[in-house]
């Protein structure tokens, strides 16, 4: 399965069951949420024309080399008389510019002289140091479209434009589940052949920063019949995603429990880390199942599961920022399955964490991001990569 169909099908089912509920929020709670809303300028953006600088406003045709008159002083937040004819205005930085001004020279080219007049020493030009009413935005402009993923800037402009609150979509509810006979949380002792469960705390912190309300369903042991009970209690969640044991092994529980009484898919995802992934549903509730070496809960996350969960509040572009860099390393043998390896940017060049092995997640914590290698493509240090930075991937 081509990682494009799979994020298709993927993207499809987002489609079609959307998480159309909405709550407002006040900004300093809407980082990380989904817009659920047009948000239109309910005003000019700046609201009125205003100065660049610290200096002198007047009208660009009443210089003509005579000094100018300083007939009023206007600092920031002040609201100005219009500008007698044939004088200047001292003015500051943000300042509303006068009626009847039409430029502002700043201080640095203003030579002032004993009796409060002013001579400008450059050449001037109407709208110089100027920033016109609406040069962001008018009146009615659509500035950020619903379904835009708010950060700090997005949450900067809204507030500039007035708003306190912004309409965005409930959070997702996702019920985190590890399988596997061999996992104990992190603070139990280990056992023989036991490993502490990595993946869970990986993406409920993932999950966290995204928005999500976390249901943390534990760790499941491989047995049908408490796969079965533990799925029948996760009936209040937008979504189940569960790590290990979707191999097609012998313990391959979670594929029988909604075979049973879901619906399956089963892909062989033609990626490195990564390959076995199980979509589907269980008793109505959607059902992504990540491969469980932590390197691959990780790429088919960041490559699958986050698109998804995204487009189910509604985010229509969902593609990874990325770029293409020189690589900083040989690929001599190509692969049958596109490659995603943890790299990070040295000098410009792309370099690889020398084990890239699918258990180990140290690989990611040292990486900036993933290189994409396609499947059957060789490589020379410095022909170009595709670089998928983990900092986007991530927040
Ligand atoms: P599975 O898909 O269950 O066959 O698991 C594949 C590999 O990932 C095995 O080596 C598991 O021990 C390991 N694994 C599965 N789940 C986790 C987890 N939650 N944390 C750390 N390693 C895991
Ligand atoms: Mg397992």
């Amino acid at each position: 399965m081509p990682l494009e169909r799979a994020l298709a099908q993927l993207l499809a089912m987002a489609d079609a069951t959307p998480i159309s509920e909405r709550e407002t929020v006040a900004l300093a709670a809407a980082h990380g949420r989904v817009l659920a809303e047009d948000l239109v300028a309910g005003l000019d953006l700046p609201p009125w024309p205003n100065s660049a600088m610290d200096g002198y406003a007047f009208r660009c045709a009443d210089w003509t080399g005579t000094p100018l008159p300083v007939s009023q002083r206007i600092f920031a937040g002040q609201a100005p008389a219009p500008l007698q004819p044939g004088t200047c205005a001292r003015i500051f930085t943000g300042a509303p510019l006068p009626a009847g001004a039409d430029c502002v020279e700043m201080q640095e080219n203003a030579e002032i002289l004993g009796d409060e007049r002013v001579r400008f020493v450059e050449p001037i030009t109407v709208g110089q140091n100027v920033r016109p009413q609406g040069q962001e935005t008018r009146v009615g402009e659509l500035v950020l479209a619903a379904g835009t993923l708010l950060s700090a800037i997005e949450l900067g402009l809204a507030a500039s434009l007035g708003r306190a609150e912004l309409q965005v979509a409930r959070r997702p509810r996702v019920a985190v589940l590890s399988t596997g006979d061999e996992l104990v949380e992190p603070g139990q002792p280990l056992g023989p052949g036991q490993i502490y469960n990595s993946n869970r705390q990986l993406l409920i912190s993932w999950l966290t920063r995204l928005g999500c309300d976390v249901v943390d369903a534990g760790i499941l042991p491989d047995d049908l019949d408490r796969t079965r009970a533990r799925l029948g209690e996760l009936r209040e969640v937008d979504l189940i995603l569960s790590t290990g044991g979707v191999s097609v092994g012998e313990a391959d529980f979670l594929g029988i429990a909604l075979r049973e009484e879901g619906e399956l898919a089963l892909w062989k995802l033609a990626i490195k880390p990564g390959k076995p992934l199980t979509c589907g549903q269980f008793r109505g509730v959607p059902v992504i199942g990540l491969p469980g070496n932590p390197a691959s809960t990780l790429v088919t996350f960041a490559l699958l599961a986050r698109p998804y969960l995204l487009r189910r509040l509604g985010v229509q572009d969902v593609t990874p920022l990325q770029f293409s860099v020189p690589a900083g390393f040989d690929w001599p043998r190509a692969g049958n399955r596109r490659e995603y390896l943890r790299a990070r940017l040295e000098n410009g060049r792309a370099v690889i964490y020398p084990n890239q092995s699918s258990g180990v997640l140290r690989s990611a914590a040292w990486a900036q991001g993933l290189v994409e290698v396609r499947e059957e493509r060789t490589l020379q240090a410095g022909e170009p990569v595709v670089f998928i930075p983990l900092s986007e991937l991530l927040g």
